[in-house]
């Protein structure tokens, strides 16, 4: 099975921003959740990868690939959905896809529309195949943004936070695909939103400010914070304080009253009480 190796990954931008700082990830076949908040260097990391945008240095293969400098080879075994995907609204699905397929070699006549077929078939598309893609919702475009990632059968399937805008509905539809397909494809989706990690990745990476803060399998991360994570409702106005005397992770509200996490290793008495750890506490705790 292909595992994605990047080592040393750097790249910052003309305007000075340095977009990744030595980025270093091992990505096995499976589903790998590239997690972390707007601006931490998600999109900028998937262009690279995708050979779409140049890294200023550092290495990336996929099993023999050179990353960086095979581009055509690599764009072979590639599917990628990027952040923002635009399709044409006033064609159908099938016909764009069609025409992609085209543009991807796909030369023989009979050939193409087999594929085509299949990959509507696979993503839920084929009885809306007729109909323009403008009268699509998010999560059917996405769908669509699947089938045309998928035209060239892809090793590497790269998709760049798919999830956000889908309705609940939507989103597991969404889920179900990515995970077939992960079990024999490297597949690696960016996302801010921790739930997305936690149903579908067996490995992850948190990432912010260009810099990856953990790396590993998500279960595992949460049993290291086991026993750790103490909550208790505050008032706004005892926040500042809680923060200089605990390491707050997390606060949220509920009905309109702060709920604080925070991580110790010991009970700090003081009216909190033990919870379960979760995915959204490992993110937290690194994060923040
Ligand atoms: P994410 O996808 O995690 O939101 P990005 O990779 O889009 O993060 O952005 C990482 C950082 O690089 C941000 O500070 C962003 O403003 C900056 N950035 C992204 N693209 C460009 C660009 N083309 N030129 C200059 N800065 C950019
Ligand atoms: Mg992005």
């Amino acid at each position: 099975m292909p595992t994605l190796k990047i080592k040393n990954l750097s790249k910052t931008y003309a305007n000075g921003v340095q977009a990744l700082k030595n980025v270093s990830l091992d990505i096995p076949t499976g589903m790998f959740g590239l997690l972390g908040p707007n601006g931490a260097g998600k999109s900028t990391l998937m262009r690279i990868l995708a050979t779409l945008q140049e890294a200023d240095q550092g290495q990336v293969t996929f099993d023999k690939l050179n990353v960086l400098t095979q581009k055509m080879e690599l764009r072979k075994r590639l599917g990628y959905l990027p952040q923002s995907f635009g399709v044409y609204p006033k064609i159908t699905a099938e016909t764009l896809l069609n025409h992609l397929a085209v543009l991807k070699g796909l030369t023989k006549k009979s050939e193409r529309k087999e594929v085509v077929a299949a990959l509507l078939h696979k993503t839920n598309l084929y009885a809306d195949r007729q109909k323009n893609l403008g009268g699509y919702s998010g999560g059917m475009k996405q769908r669509f943004g699947i089938a045309q990632a998928l035209l060239t059968n892809p090793k590497l399937l790269i998709v760049d936070e798919p999830t956000a805008g889908l309705d609940p509905t939507e989103r597991n539809r969404f889920y179900n695909i990515l995970s077939e397909l992960a079990e024999n494809t490297v597949v690696i989706l960016s996302t801010h939103i921790v739930e997305d990690v936690k149903e579908l990745c067996t490995n992850m990476a948190i990432i912010n400010k260009g810099e990856v803060l953990m790396q590993g399998n998500p279960r595992h991360a949460i049993e290291e914070l086991s026993g750790k994570i103490y909550q208790r409702t505050i008032r706004k106005s005892e926040l500042a304080d809680y923060k200089k005397n605990y390491r707050v992770i997390a606060d949220k509200l509920l009905l309109g009253e702060p709920i604080i996490h925070i991580l110790s290793e010991t009970d700090p008495g003081d009216g909190f009480s033990r919870v379960t750890a979760g995915l959204e506490d490992v993110y937290f705790a690194h994060i923040w």
